[in-house]
């Protein structure tokens, strides 16, 4: 924010308080509300959401087969029964967080349209005064809050990442990233290239491909696919016996999480057998002559980037079928007609649909300021990847990359609630996290190790990013098996809290 915007920006009528303010109306958001409403009944609290509707993820992106590649079982709430089939579309766990939202009225907690500009802090008041626009009337709306809860996810809702290629002006087709998906596009019978191999790249290519004259995936590196059915059996076999949801869904998710704990771990332990069994699960949709070592064989370990979901193989039956192929190489130019690789080859497409992720922002592009001072995330460390040192009466919420993301909505709402109730206990206004006498000389790393985890979004943000201690305490180890046990854990009265 600079000194004009703020000069431009009319100053609001009104300032409403509330005990706690959080950012953001995606399943995180919609989390953090329903467990503080069960857990702090009486705290008074606010959601801001700067789209027209809830959802976040699921809001944004409106693409054709829009889906999770996480179970539901999973990424649903522990609260919440998921009853449908284990990968959902966009539609249905929208629909799932807006039972959510009316079953506990939550709506009256939400106000849509608010994008928020500038969070400050004052050591004075105790206490985060927040600035929105609302993207509907243009006003600017205040708000004061004495806890921060960001839920606002890790990427830019306006706008998806899209590298800058040579000659791309000179593209006379359609240009289109998935994250803006024009309604009025229409790809029937046209030849489309979708460029990427993530998990978006890999649910469009089958939902398009039926009705395209072919669609090509274009990708530099292949990732990792696992498929299977989408279908649980155990829950089968549970609904068959009429056993109640409620179980059914700690049940299923007990036995998910035990499988992919186990699946994880032979990742690290034994990877080059894991890497096998993966490439064979596609050669089984592809047969044994298709070129997997060049388009399905990446060069990380498994689960050094997540491992996308595939219901039923369906990308590998559109290639097996010739309605889609798949591309493996390096995009010299863009021309008028597509796209002309490394290798000579050139690509003719009428749509080109750059699949290529997100733009990482930290934290909901707000200009934080802390006594007047530019709070710098990249200055600050990490506490267990959700608070920062020096930064009061803040949390920030972000998932997991090798389980679902809501698991840890789940685990950090309940750390919340518990740090506020020890709050007020000790009649503390305040609370903020700083390194102990033994970390002082603890090297700072940065934000993820990418021996670890390392997806391109990841990479080009780490700069922006909190630095990472070489001890579990200042690191988000990714790990929700070690976290279920060592979150409810925590000594709030520990060195590392600070109370005023
Ligand atoms: C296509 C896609 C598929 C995915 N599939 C999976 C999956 O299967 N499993 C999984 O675990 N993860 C998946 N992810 C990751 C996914 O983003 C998270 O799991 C989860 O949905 C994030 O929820 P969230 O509420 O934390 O953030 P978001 O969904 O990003 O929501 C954040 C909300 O905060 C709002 N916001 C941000 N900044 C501001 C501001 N300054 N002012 C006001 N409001 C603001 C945004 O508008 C948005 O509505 C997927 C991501 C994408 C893009």
């Amino acid at each position: 924010m600079t000194a004009s915007d703020t000069l431009a920006r009319p100053e609001p009528a009104t300032t409403e308080n509330f005990d706690v303010l959080i950012v953001g109306a995606g399943i995180s958001g919609v989390g953090a509300a329903y467990h503080l409403t069960r857990q702090r009944p009486g705290t008074t609290f606010v959601v801001l959401e700067a789209l027209d509707n809830f959802g976040g993820t699921w809001w944004t992106h409106r693409y054709p087969g829009i889906r999770s590649d996480s179970d539901l079982y999973t990424f649903g709430y522990r609260f919440k029964p998921w009853t449908g089939a284990p990968i959902a579309t966009a539609d249905e766990i929208r629909k799932y967080m807006g039972e959510v939202i009316s079953e506990n009225n939550l709506a009256c907690h939400i106000r849509y349209n608010h994008q928020i500009a500038s969070a400050s802090w004052s050591s004075e008041d105790n206490r985060w005064t927040i600035e929105a626009t609302r993207t509907d009337t243009h006003e600017t709306k205040r708000f004061t809050a004495n806890f921060l809860w960001m839920c606002q996810g890790y990427y830019r809702h306006a706008r998806g990442y899209t590298p800058e290629w040579p000659g791309m002006d000179r593209y006379k087709g359609r240009l289109v990233h998935p994250q803006s998906w024009p309604e009025d596009l229409d790809y029937a019978g046209k030849r489309v290239v979708v460029i990427g191999s993530g998990a978006t790249a890999a649910t469009l290519v089958p939902a398009i491909a039926a009705d395209c004259a072919h669609v090509t995936l274009l990708q530099r590196s292949p990732t990792f696919f696992i498929s299977g059915r989408n279908q649980n059996d155990l829950a089968d076999t549970l609904r068959e016996l009429e056993i109640d949801e409620t179980w059914i869904h700690e049940i299923v998710r007990r036995k998910i999480l035990h499988d992919q704990a186990a699946f994880t771990r032979r990742s690290f332990e034994e990877p080059e057998v894991v890497k096998r069994e993966l490439i064979a699960g596609v050669k089984a949709y592809l047969g044994p002559d298709f070129d997997t070592e060049t388009h399905f064989t990446p060069q990380y370990r498994p689960w050094r980037q997540r491992i996308a979901f595939v219901p039923d193989g369906d990308i590998f039956q559109g290639i097996r079928d010739g309605k889609a192929s798949i591309v493996t190489g390096e995009i010299e130019t863009f021309t008028e007609k597509g796209i002309l690789l490394n290798s000579g080859e050139e690509l003719e497409a009428d749509i080109i649909i750059t699949a290529t992720g997100f733009s990482l922002n930290v934290l909901g592009d707000i200009a934080f300021t802390i006594d007047g001072k530019p709070l710098v995330f990249s200055d600050t460390v990490g506490y267990r990847g959700m608070m920062f040192t020096g930064v009061p009466n803040m949390i920030w919420v972000f998932g997991y990359f090798r389980a679902s993301w809501t698991l840890r909505v789940d685990l950090l709402s309940d750390f919340v609630c518990r740090l506020l109730a020890h709050m007020e206990k000790k009649g503390a206004r305040r609370v903020e996290v700083a390194l102990r006498p033994e970390d002082s000389d603890m090297e700072l790393l940065p934000w993820i190790d990418p021996e670890n985890f390392n997806p391109g979004y990841l990479m080009r943000a780490m700069h922006l990013l909190p630095k990472r201690g070489d001890k579990p305490e200042w690191q988000h180890t990714q790990d929700y098996w070690r976290e279920k046990d060592e979150l409810p854990a925590i000594d709030l009265d520990g060195a590392e809290f600070r109370y005023a």
